[in-house]
């Protein structure tokens, strides 16, 4: 069975868009409104030979008992189904409480966990991404799920952490 890379996050930072960006193809269902439910979740990517499911959880989020609950309930299921957890944030935001909520559960994961810092549409945001360090998750890479903009990065820190 091929590595599955779960994408989690609170709704809006760009996970469904990020994974079409992997993907290379408009699979995911992209939502200005957050909550949107959806069949699939699961697809199979490719990023350099190495093969990997890749999860959307966006179908997850979020439910009656809160957001902050409701993220942290799905980054918990990612950590029991996933190799790897891709850990998506909206950097023009910067780290929310939900954020912390859901960084906090992950951190006690043997998982690996990669961060994404989402919607560095352009080189001024990326500075800005530094402050993602206090998620205590190590290095945020900085990509663009919409322009493409360092995803070949992104990638390759995913993979190597397969
Ligand atoms: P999800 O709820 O986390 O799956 O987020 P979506 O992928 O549905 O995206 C939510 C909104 O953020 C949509 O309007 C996307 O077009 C927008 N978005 C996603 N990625 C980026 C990005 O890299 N830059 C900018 N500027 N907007 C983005
Ligand atoms: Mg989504």
């Amino acid at each position: 069975p091929q590595p599955v890379v779960a994408v989690v996050g609170r709704p809006n930072v760009g996970k469904s868009t990020l994974v079409n960006r992997i993907l290379g193809r408009r699979e995911a269902v992209v939502q200005d409104t957050p909550g949107v439910t959806r069949d699939r979740i699961a697809y199979d990517a490719t990023w350099r030979g190495r093969r990997f499911t890749l999860v959307d959880t966006g179908g997850w989020e979020p439910n009656a008992s809160g957001l902050q609950a409701s993220v942290a309930a799905q980054a918990e299921l990612a950590m029991a189904t996933a190799d790897v957890v891709l850990l998506v944030v909206d950097a023009t935001v910067g780290a929310t409480s939900a954020d912390e909520a859901v960084a906090k559960v992950l951190r006690r994961s043997k998982r690996p966990v990669v961060l994404a810092a989402n919607k560095v549409d352009d080189e001024r945001l990326v500075a800005e991404t530094a402050s993602l360090w206090s998620l205590g998750l190590g290095e945020p890479q900085p990509v663009s799920a919409l322009h493409g903009r360092s995803s070949g990065d992104l990638l390759d820190v995913l993979v190597d952490a397969l």
